[in-house]
């Protein structure tokens, strides 16, 4: 008799631990995922997460090999072209842009750009019809205790789980991560990030256009045409307190602040969702495992929205962590030893402490108030752009290639 309730339990099922649930089932793994939370219905639901995510080729690559693209790629769109348009003179009008675009890259697009509240709602969906997925929605993993040969989880409803491996997939302030003893250093910019939709009237084309004036990015991201008319998610980064003053601004007087800032690049915007203010900071995970206990995305590592990091680097993880466990697993040996997860931590450490940096960098450049160095940040956007070897590693890191 099999000694294991599950192979997996994923503790948390957001985008990430949704994402690895369906990697590890594909691949003949039983997996059991855990979230207090259940997806969001609709748009105003007062959950519903109003951010979208760039998926990047290789997440792409990852989730049609997990089952779970068919039904994300009807509400995605492509993303041709990345424009960087420098608006940091007196005035807030663009002078400067520089595109990078796929085809020079030898891809069709960098990625697709779906919303989060549909892409979790329809993860879950493909899921509750995949074989060896268990999925329990509305309790949440309170205790750990890792032995020799398996890890046994107490759920708040207070059952218990037996399983090989766990991955802790629950978010920035991950309980897993905590309940392993393993710390993480974190650190704020006072800045947080105004997110929402909006419609226009100039089509997008499929370009996302980032603006740089100062307080940080503020990028518009290709969304699928709605109601006939071109749509667009918004991330607007800005010092905490004014930040917070645009998210609870009265409709009209946000709307005249947005289409000031967006400089007209997609003529006039009216806002069509819901705002919510993120906090920006920076995490990581001093190690990226524990007894039995792998640690993926946010629970490991968190980045400012600059370049579509974030769910990119923790769909690596996944992807590492899978390869792993197919290997181990093909060899008769075991998923969850400390081995394999110290193979896992090396490999993808040092690719995560890199991206961390150079997303810390850029961020620290984009929130420039003074003339001067903004007009210095202009001169490094025209060298990095203007040399064809320089573009193209930027454009390859860009789309998710040096781990
Ligand atoms: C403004 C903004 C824009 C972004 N844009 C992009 C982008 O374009 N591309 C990109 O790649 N990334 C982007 N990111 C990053 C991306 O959104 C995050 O990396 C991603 O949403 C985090 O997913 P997650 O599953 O790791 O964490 P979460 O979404 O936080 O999920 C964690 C889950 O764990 C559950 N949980 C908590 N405690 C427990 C427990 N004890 N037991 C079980 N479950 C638990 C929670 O309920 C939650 O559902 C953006 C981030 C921000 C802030």
């Amino acid at each position: 008799m099999e000694r294991f309730d599950t192979d997996i339990l994923v503790a948390g099922g957001g985008a990430a631990g949704l994402a690895a649930t369906a990697a590890f089932a594909t691949e003949g793994f039983r997996v059991t995922c855990v979230d207090p939370v259940p997806p969001a219905a609709g748009i105003d639901d007062p959950g519903s997460d109003m951010r979208s995510t760039a998926f990047l080729m290789p997440s792409v690559r990852l989730l049609e090999r997990a089952g779970l693209w068919a039904k994300l790629v009807p509400h995605a769109a492509p993303l041709r072209i990345m424009r960087l348009a420098d608006a940091g003179g007196p005035e807030p009008v663009v002078r400067e842009t520089a595109d990078f675009v796929a085809d020079e890259a030898g891809e069709p697009a960098f990625g697709y750009n779906v919303p989060n509240w549909l892409m979790r709602r329809e993860m879950v969906a493909s899921l509750r019809g995949m074989p060896r997925v268990t999925l329990r929605m509305g309790t949440r993993v309170e205790h750990l205790t890792p032995r020799t040969c398996e890890a046994v989880v107490r759920l708040a409803d207070g059952t218990s789980l037996r399983a090989r491996l766990v991955i802790a997939a629950d978010g920035r302030d991950s309980a897993v991560r905590e309940m392993c003893g393993i710390s993480a250093r974190r650190w704020g910019y006072g800045q947080k990030a105004v997110v929402f939709t909006v419609a226009h009237s100039l089509p997008h084309h499929d370009v996302s256009t980032e603006i740089h004036r100062s307080g940080g990015p503020f990028t518009l991201v290709p969304l699928p045409d709605h109601d006939g008319r071109p749509h667009s998610a918004v991330v607007w980064m800005e010092r905490g307190p004014r930040a917070v003053e645009l998210g609870n601004m009265p409709p009209e007087a946000f709307e005249r602040e947005l289409n000031e800032r967006a400089c007209g690049v997609l003529g006039p915007l009216e806002l069509a969702s819901p705002r919510r203010v993120w906090p920006i900071i920076s995490q990581v995970s001093e190690r990226l495992c524990g007894p039995r206990t792998a640690l993926v995305a946010e629970a490991a590592h968190v980045i400012p929205p600059i370049g579509a990091q974030g769910l990119n680097m923790s769909l690596r993880d996944i992807a590492t962590l899978r390869d792993l466990c197919v290997a181990a697993r093909e060899a008769g040996g075991d998923i969850g030893n400390d081995d394999l997860l110290r193979r896992y931590h090396w490999k993808r450490h040092p690719d995560i402490l890199a991206r961390i940096a150079g997303v810390d960098a850029l961020n620290r450049a984009a929130m420039e108030d003074t003339q001067r160095l903004r007009d210095l940040r202009l001169a490094g956007l025209k060298a990095l752009h203007g040399v064809r070897p320089a573009r193209r590693l930027a454009m390859s890191m860009g789309l998710g290639a040096g781990s």
